[in-house]
């Protein structure tokens, strides 16, 4: 990690985990200490664990947060989850945006910038997701459709404190592969260009993840990269033993 903004390692436990998952938080936050003064530790657990998992880490060196939420405070959205509602379990930060939910779920820029700004309005951090599919790498459209997801999605309020940008190729989520670190380079210094342009002394600030296919073996190399300001982990995530290796690579 070359950079002076402090990082963040973030572990995104999609739809997996139970309340018996709780022993592997346990060890996360047990082996976490060490590791606070290099990294801040943040996991996403499925919503049904935020509560639980938010009253254990209480005093702790791991944050909790959610991994989406409704733009609204409240009302008659039946099945669906407020910002406020996580930040009153303890939650300190959201995921928005992330490719399954853009995929799954139809999720266009637009919604997910008023979902950032529902997680600004309970005081919490927005994670923004943005990331190229393998047919728009191919075309080389990277730098095009992150600049018009980072248009889309990010709000004029956004500020070092309320924003994290993860930038994740979708083609890298969940199969192994990773871009090559020069591959990397380059589209977190565009992302830190665009951040700077827009937001000035905040975006230079704002700290840039990379996502997709983090794993213990590659995490020193990745997080050793300019612009790259920490990691959104997903399968790895899972095993503490596999999250704190990786925080370790910061
Ligand atoms: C993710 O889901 O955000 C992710 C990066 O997954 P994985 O680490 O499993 O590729």
């Amino acid at each position: 990690m070359t950079d002076a903004v402090r990082p963040l390692i973030t572990g995104n436990w999609k739809m997996n985990g139970l309340t018996s998952s709780m022993a592997e938080f346990e060890a996360m936050l047990a082996g976490a200490g060490p590791l606070a003064a290099k990294a801040d530790l943040l996991v996403c657990p499925p919503a049904t664990l935020v509560g639980a998992f938010a009253a254990k880490a209480r005093g702790g060196k791991v944050a909790v947060g959610a991994q989406d939420c409704h733009p609204k405070p409240s009302g008659a959205h039946t099945g669906d989850l407020s910002a406020e509602m996580f930040k009153d379990l303890g939650a300190t930060a959201i995921i928005v945006g992330h490719s399954e939910r853009r995929a799954d779920h139809g999720e266009t820029d637009a919604l997910i910038r008023q979902k950032a700004e529902a997680v600004w309005r309970a005081g919490l951090t927005a994670i923004v997701c943005i990331g190229e599919t393998r047919e728009q790498r191919d075309a080389g459209k990277t730098l095009d459709i992150c600049s018009t997801q980072l248009k889309g999605s990010l709000s004029d309020g956004s500020t070092a404190a309320n924003l994290v940008v993860a930038y994740e190729p979708v083609w890298a989520i969940g199969t192994g592969l990773t871009p090559t670190t020069a591959d990397v380079e380059e589209v977190h210094r565009f992302i830190r260009g665009v951040l700077t342009e827009r937001f000035k002394a905040e975006g230079a600030k704002v700290r840039i993840l990379y996502g997709g296919s983090v794993k213990p073996s590659n995490a020193a190399e990745l997080m050793a990269v300019a612009n790259v300001n920490g990691a959104l982990v997903g399968g790895a995530s899972l095993k503490a033993s596999d999250f704190l290796a990786i925080a370790a690579g910061c």
